[in-house]
């Protein structure tokens, strides 16, 4: 699976509809200080569910919208698309290609889509588990990150390790399952406490 295309909209530098095509191998973004490099990266960063607005370099969400300039107005909507080569069948769903969408408007409303249905942030997040590719990982390297990750604590390596190995998804459902034994434990108490009065 790899990354065929980015299309962005209204999103930081990026006011005007831009497709940036991806080949297989190494593509280099170049361009003077300024300019937007950065901006591609928080882009795909943001589609892929990023919800801490100081890890997209800004204040706060609605910061991604193009703020306007001396010459142009700000817009109301910054959409975000990645068009994925599904071909090899590296993500879990039964297309050849996946697109998955972002939107926010100026409102604060979020939108959130796969092959242009709406979805939740949880089904971004579950579509790139274990692949490396979600938000938390390695295939973003951010400036910074690989000090981070060599200097870090033994957890946050283990976490990416894990994520590598493609254990994510079982920790998660491990997570979840427990969490609903708990509540249903939660509820056999309730019951125990319910029936006692009845004796
Ligand atoms: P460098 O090489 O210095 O790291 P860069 O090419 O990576 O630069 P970016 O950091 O991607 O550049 O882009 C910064 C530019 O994006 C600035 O000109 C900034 O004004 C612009 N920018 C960021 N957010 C917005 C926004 N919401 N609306 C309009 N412009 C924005």
């Amino acid at each position: 699976m790899f990354l065929k295309s980015i299309e962005i909209r209204g999103f930081k530098s990026f006011a005007d509809k831009t497709k940036l095509d991806f080949r297989k191998g190494i593509t280099a973004v170049v361009g003077p200080n300024g300019s937007g490099k950065s901006n591609i990266s928080d882009a795909v960063r943001w589609v892929l569910g990023e919800q801490s607005a100081r890890t997209l370099r800004g204040g706060k969400m609605d910061d991604v919208i193009f703020a306007g300039t001396q010459f142009r107005k700000p817009v109301g909507l910054a959409q975000v698309s990645l068009f994925l080569d599904n071909s090899d069948g590296g993500l879990p769903i039964e297309y050849s290609e996946v697109v998955v969408t972002r939107r926010i408007y100026r409102s604060g409303e979020s939108e959130y889509l796969i092959n242009n249905r709406q979805c939740r942030l949880k089904d971004i997040v579950g579509l790139f588990m274990d692949t490396g590719i979600g938000k938390e990982g390695y295939s973003l390297i951010g400036q910074g990150k690989i000090d981070a990750i060599l200097n870090g604590k033994p957890e946050d390596r283990r976490a990416l390790l894990e994520e590598a190995s493609g254990i994510v998804k079982y920790k998660a459902r491990k997570e979840e399952s427990e969490k609903k034994l708990d509540s249903t434990n939660q509820n056999l108490v309730r019951i125990d406490d319910i029936l006692s009065t009845y004796e």
